[in-house]
């Protein structure tokens, strides 16, 4: 039997660092050298290659051009791996995992984001865990078909659908949670995949299209008791504006008053797409429930139903940069596309 094939891309953050003993200071470890540090992974049954970022970051300088050298990295190595590990540091692992499920479509193969609270140099680091746990999961097959084929972010145990996940802690090692979408898989003595909750592998001859066009003119404005006209006004009329996620409260609720109506509406009308998700991280949108949302649906809000910011904030970019209609707008992004919203 063949060894699956697995690529490891780094791109930075805590997981690739280790402690300069002279300086006291974490650098960024070359990847090449992997097996040194995690000899582990030998007792794999899989190869493993790596490719790194020339200079790794941190995530909290991650943007779309580096969405776009992720995805190019998987479009080109697609039929040489079986299945690909992206490193990138927790901060914004969220946002950048999101924006890969959306930019890969018809993906068959497993690409799951990791990264690490402590480095992978360091005494008690969960990195390794969570590096070979990942692999592992990378190279579950089922009747000969890969396990995973969507973009999944294993942290702590848990692997979960990487559009559903946000980051909750930054101190304890289960930083990430999916309070919308269980677990698809848990890591314990054995590791058990929940099968049904997976997305279906998609039809045999389909080909792997990557989109790569993004679109970064939007904003998200997270909703606070006291919010100014000035701050909204101010807001939509940001040179170039497309797209808003409105955070806004409990289940989708935002103020009354007539001025914050209207501006939105407004805004609406100039062809700016508001998507509503709520501020909390578990729950749903559920327009018209309240008073206080009717209006938000009168003026033909997206319903972001169960999104989260992050998934949101993806979605919008992606769906922007594909130019679709504004007349259809509303229709694709209340639809799940890849597994990111309860329909
Ligand atoms: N600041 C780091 C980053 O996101 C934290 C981490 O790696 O988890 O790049």
């Amino acid at each position: 039997m063949t060894k699956p094939r697995i690529l490891l891309i780094y791109t930075g953050g805590t997981i690739g660092m280790v402690k300069d003993y002279e300086t006291n200071a974490l650098k960024a470890f070359n990847f090449e050298q992997l097996l040194d540090r995690v000899p582990e992974l030998i007792q794999l049954h899989c190869t493993i290659d790596t490719y790194s970022f020339k200079e790794p970051i941190d995530s909290s300088n991650m943007n779309t051009a580096y969405y776009v050298t992720i995805a190019e990295v998987i479009e080109s190595k697609y039929s040489e791996f079986d299945g690909f590990l992206v490193l990138t540091g927790s901060d914004t692992m969220a946002y950048t995992s999101s924006a890969i499920s959306f930019m890969l479509e018809n993906l068959a193969k497993p690409v799951i984001f990791t990264g690490s609270q402590l480095p992978i140099g360091h005494l008690r680091t969960d990195a390794k865990e969570n590096l070979i746990t990942s692999i592992e999961i990378a190279c579950a097959t089922k009747d000969d078909k890969p396990v995973i084929s969507e973009v999944c972010l294993y942290f702590e145990y848990k692997l979960y659908r990487a559009n559903r996940t946000t980051k909750v802690n930054a101190e304890q090692f289960e930083a990430f949670a999916s309070l919308n979408y269980p677990p698809l898989a848990e890591s314990g003595v054995h590791l058990h995949f929940n099968y049904e909750l997976l997305l279906k592998p998609v039809t045999k001859n389909s080909t792997l299209i990557v989109r790569k066009t993004l679109d970064n003119n939007i904003v998200v404005l997270k909703l606070f008791p006291g919010i100014t006209e000035e701050v909204i006004k101010s807001i939509i009329n940001i040179k170039n504006l497309k797209g808003i996620v409105l955070e806004t409260y409990g289940s989708g609720n935002a103020p009354t008053y007539p001025w914050f109506i209207n501006l939105l509406e407004k805004a609406i009308k100039s062809g700016i797409q508001i998507v509503n998700v709520t501020q909390c991280v578990g729950g749903s949108v559920i327009l018209g429930h309240y008073e206080t949302s009717v209006a938000l649906k009168r003026i033909q809000v997206i319903d972001g139903k169960d999104i989260t910011t992050e998934s949101a904030v993806a979605k919008l970019m992606y769906l922007l940069g594909e130019k679709i209609s504004n007349t259809e707008f509303k229709k694709v992004f209340e639809k799940p596309l890849r597994g990111e919203l309860d329909f």
